[in-house]
């Protein structure tokens, strides 16, 4: 059986894409197959495998559009893993949040384009942007689950009541299903008092699940998507490739 998981937060920078980059290739390296979407007109997650996101024409904004099938959308990430699979954003994305507004069902549309397809893979891993928009509504809307990365900052916890309003509105509305797979903290810097304080302080406030692992700040992880490469290829012995494939270890523990 598959799952669905968005990784979300509204807040930029707090690493959505480095985990959902880094996860989708940990899951594939332990033999799962992965399916991997862009939904932010960022593209950073195509890039980050190194495509070159504003060539390409089959994107998931054609799919939202309903101007392609999935199946066209897709691209193997083999020179990664065999079993990784892409479907690729750009700067088209951009238009997508005021369009869709205009379309009936417009919430359900990801979903039902993924239905055809979902039960190929083990894990599908959704990069949502940085906005609780109709992407985001549509990413939750085809999820079993969300991820929720949270930076080890002094305002981490801003902005997270509104993420789990969103997500409680949704489970209401759109998918009575959906449910907060975990809060995963990222950049912990083992120096400072400042993260370690963020991690005990919204472990006190916050009733969620919280992951075990916790991601350390790695400068390879902020290198390897120049390379195009995810870290558990970049630099296989890094902090921050260690750190994601326990991460990957508990969502697969988590998907029994
Ligand atoms: P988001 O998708 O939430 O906007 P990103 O994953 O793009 O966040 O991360 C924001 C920036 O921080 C990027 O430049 C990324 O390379 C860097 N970054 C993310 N996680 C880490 C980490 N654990 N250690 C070091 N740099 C990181
Ligand atoms: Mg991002």
């Amino acid at each position: 059986m598959s799952r669905v998981i968005a990784i979300a937060n509204q807040k930029g920078g707090v690493g959505k894409t480095t985990t959902s980059i880094n996860l989708s290739a940990c899951l594939a390296e332990k033999g799962k197959k992965v399916l991997l979407i862009d939904m932010d007109s960022q593209g950073n997650t195509t890039s980050g495998f190194g495509f070159e996101k504003n060539e390409l024409d089959k994107t998931v904004y054609e799919v939202l559009r309903e101007e392609v099938s999935i199946e066209e959308a897709i691209i193997p990430v083999e020179e990664c893993f065999e079993n990784l699979f892409l479907i690729p954003a750009n700067r088209n994305l951009a238009g997508a949040e005021i369009e869709l507004v205009t379309r009936e069902n417009m919430q359900h549309i990801l979903k039902k384009q993924l239905e055809p397809i979902k039960d190929e893979y083990d894990f599908i891993v959704i990069d949502c942007p940085p906005a609780l928009g109709m992407l985001t509504v549509n990413a939750m809307t085809a999820a079993d689950s969300v991820l929720v990365p949270i930076q080890c900052e002094f305002y981490a916890l801003d902005g997270l009541s509104q993420l789990i309003y969103t997500i409680e509105l949704i489970q209401e509305s759109l998918n009575p299903d959906l449910y907060i797979e975990g809060v995963v903290f990222t950049m912990y810097d083992a120096r400072t008092n400042l993260s370690l304080q963020v991690v005990e302080n919204v472990k006190d406030n916050l009733k969620q699940t919280i992951y075990k692992t916790i991601i350390p700040r790695n400068v390879r992880l902020a290198e390897a998507p120049s390379y195009g490469l995810p870290i558990n290829l970049y630099d296989k012995r890094s902090s921050g490739a260690e750190a994601y494939r326990m991460l990957a270890d508990e969502v697969i523990e988590n998907a029994k």
